[in-house]
C-alpha cells in the first residue's frame, strides 16, 4: 500500500515540476537511488525467504517416522512423551499442565537429531519448518530479529494453508543464534536476534489457532544463553547419544533395506566392528559399500565391500601415493608387527591389516572391539600401548632400524600412558598431575611405555620368521582379513616347529 502511495506521489511531483518548467533530472536521479536502496534492504532482510520455507512441502515429501530411526530408544521415548500435548491439547488443558514450548536435542553430529525432529512432526501431524542457526545471522543489526518474526509468521501461515493445527519449527545449530548474550564481537545483532526468539517463544500459547512447538538441536549445549534454557522455553532436554551395538544394527538394517546384500553378509558383525560410529557414518558405510560393489560390477554387496567401507569411513579415501618397494616392505613389516601383537594379547582381535595409504597413514590395522566399552582397565590400556609399539619394534627387529612411520603410534601410546596416570591406575596411585614436581609425570609415562616395549620385543622375537612371511603375503595382497591373518599365523607357526 505504502509502495503504491509513494509511486503515485512521485509521479504527481514529476508531472507538477514538468508543468512548472523545472529541471527534473536531479529528482529522477534521487528517486532511482532511493529505489535501489529499498531493493537492497528487501533482499537483505524482510523479503528473504528461508530455504526451508520456500521448499517446505518439498522437503516433507519423504515423511520420516520414528520407526525409520534406528536405536535412540530413550530419546524417542522422551520425545514422544513430550509431544503428546500436541496430540491431545484438551487433556493437557484439563489437567492444567503448562504446555511445552521448546525441546532441545543435544548430541554429537550425525546422531539423528534432524530425523527425530522430522519424525516429531509426522507423529503430531504438524507442519515442519526447518532452519539453521546460521541463517539468522547477518552483518546488519535487526535483520536476524526480523527473520525470527518472519519464521514464526510463516509457520502459522503454512500450517493454516495445509489445514494443520500445529507446526514444529526446527532450528539446527541453535548455538549460533542462541549463544550467551554479549559473547559475540558484533553482539548487538546476535543479542537482538536471540531476544526476538525469546519474545516469540513467550508469546506461544495452546489457545493460538496454530500451536507452535520449537525443536532445536546442538552439540554445544554449554554455549547456550541461560535464558533459552529456563522453564517455559527450551526446558525439555533430550540427549541423543552415539548408538550402541543394537542401535547400530538397527541403523544398518534401515540403510541396507534398499540394497542387495550377499548371503555372506552378517550385519551383526558389522555392528560390532563399528563402535563409536554415528548414524550418519553408518549410512555412509552402507552407501560406500554399494559404490565399491558397483565399481567392481558385482550384483550384490558382500562382506568385503562393507569391511572396506568401514576402513574408508574411518581413515578416508585410498590415496594414489605409491611408496617404493623397500618402503612398502617396511610398511608391511610394521603393520604385521601391530597385528601379531594384537593377536597375542587378544586372540581374534584383528579385523583387517592393510598397506594401502589412506588419510595420513601408509598402512593400518583395524581391531574388532571386544564389546562396546566405556571404561577401561589398566591391563586393557597397557595392551593397547603394546599393540601401538608393535610396529616400531617389528621394524627394528626385522630390518635393524626404526622409521618416522611410528610417530603417530607413539603419540597415541603417550596419551594412553597419561590416561593410566590421570585415572589413578599407575603405581603412583591417585595424583594431581598438575601438582607433580617437574619431570615426574614424564618419568612415570616413560616407565609405563618402556615396560610395554620390553614385553613387545620378547613377543616379536618369538615371531620373527612368521612376521617376515606374513609381510610378504601382505605385500602381494595389499589387504588381508583378520581370519586370513590368523590362518597364516597358524600355518607359519606349524612350519616353524
Ligand atoms: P548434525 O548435528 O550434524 O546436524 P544430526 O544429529 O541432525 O546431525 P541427522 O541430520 O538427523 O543428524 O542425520 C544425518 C543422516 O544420518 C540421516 O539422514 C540418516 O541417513 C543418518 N542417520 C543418523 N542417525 C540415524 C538413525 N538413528 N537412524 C537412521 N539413520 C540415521
Amino acid at each position: 500500500m505504502l509502495k503504491e502511495i509513494g509511486i503515485g506521489g512521485g509521479l504527481g511531483l514529476i508531472v507538477g515540476l514538468l508543468l512548472l518548467g523545472l529541471n527534473i533530472y536531479p529528482l529522477i536521479f534521487i528517486l532511482v537511488l532511493m529505489l535501489l536502496v529499498f531493493k537492497m534492504m528487501d533482499m537483505k532482510g524482510g523479503m528473504k525467504q528461508f530455504n526451508s520455507i520456500k521448499g517446505g512441502a518439498g522437503r516433507r515429501s519423504g515423511l520420516i517416522c520414528f520407526q525409520d530411526i534406528g536405536g535412540q530408544n530413550s530419546a524417542k521415548r522422551e520425545l514422544q512423551e513430550a509431544l503428546d500435548f500436541l496430540r491431545d491439547p484438551d487433556m493437557i488443558k484439563a489437567m492444567g499442565i503448562r504446555p511445552l514450548k521448546g525441546i532441545l536435542l543435544v548430541g554429537p553430529p550425525g546422531t539423528g537429531k534432524t530425523l527425530l525432529a522430522r519424525a516429531a512432526a509426522t507423529y503430531t501431524n504438524s507442519e515442519f519448518i526447518p532452519a539453521a542457526g546460521s541463517e539468522f545471522i547477518e552483518m546488519y543489526a535487526g535483520v536476524g530479529a526480523q527473520r525470527v518474526r518472519q519464521l514464526f509468521q510463516q509457520a502459522r501461515t503454512m500450517a493454516k494453508n495445509n489445514k494443520k493445527k500445529s507446526a514444529i519449527i526446527f532450528i539446527d545449530e541453535i548455538e549460533i543464534l542462541g549463544a550467551k548474550r554479549g559473547s559475540h564481537s558484533s553482539h548487538l545483532e546476535y543479542d537482538q536476534t536471540l531476544n526476538q526468539l525469546l519474545v516469540e517463544m513467550d508469546g506461544l500459547s495452546l489457545d493460538d489457532e496454530v500451536t507452535i512447538l520449537m525443536v532445536a538441536a546442538t552439540n554445544r549445549h554449554d554455549l547456550l544463553d541461560k535464558a533459552l534454557l529456563r522453564p517455559g522455553r527450551f526446558d525439555r532436554i533430550v540427549q541423543v547419544e552415539l548408538p550402541d551395538c543394537e542401535g547400530r544394527l538397527q541403523i544398518l538394517n534401515i540403510h541396507a533395506r534398499n540394497k542387495p546384500l550377499a548371503s555372506d553378509v552378517n550385519l551383526e558383525n558389522i555392528a560390532m566392528e563399528t563402535f563409536g560410529f554415528s548414524g550418519a557414518q553408518l549410512e555412509s558405510l552402507t552407501n560406500e559399500a554399494a559404490i565399491l560393489a558397483f565399481r567392481e560390477k558385482a550384483k550384490q554387496l558382500g562382506t568385503k565391500h562393507l569391511k572396506e567401507a568401514i576402513d574408508k569411513v574411518i581413515m578416508g579415501e585410498k590415496l594414489d601415493r605409491r611408496p617404493d618397494k623397500d618402503e612398502c616392505m617396511r610398511i608391511a613389516i610394521h603393520e604385521t608387527g601391530h597385528a601379531v601383537i594384537s593377536e597375542c594379547i587378544r586372540p581374534s582381535s584383528i579385523s583387517t591389516v592393510a598397506i594401502v595409504p589412506r588419510g595420513k597413514a601408509m598402512g593400518y590395522i583395524r581391531q574388532i572391539p571386544e564389546k562396546d566399552s566405556y571404561l577401561y582397565t589398566r591391563e586393557h590400556l597397557e595392551g593397547q600401548i603394546a599393540v601401538l609399539l608393535g610396529g616400531a619394534v617389528s621394524e627394528e627387529e626385522v630390518l635393524g632400524s626404526r622409521s618416522t612411520g611410528a610417530t603417530m603410534d607413539f603419540e597415541q601410546a603417550i596419551e594412553l600412558a597419561r590416561t593410566i596416570i590421570t585415572s589413578g591406575l599407575s603405581s603412583m596411585g591417585v595424583v594431581s598431575t598438575n601438582d607433580l614436581p617437574n619431570g615426574v609425570l614424564h618419568e612415570y609415562m616413560k616407565e609405563i611405555i618402556s615396560s610395554q616395549e620390553e614385553r613387545v620385543r620378547k613377543l616379536i622375537r618369538n615371531y620373527l620368521p612368521v612376521i617376515k612371511n606374513v609381510a610378504h603375503y601382505l605385500l602381494e595382497k595389499e589387504r588381508i582379513s583378520g581370519n586370513y591373518l590368523r590362518e597364516l599365523l597358524r600355518r607359519e607357526q606349524k612350519n616353524a616347529v
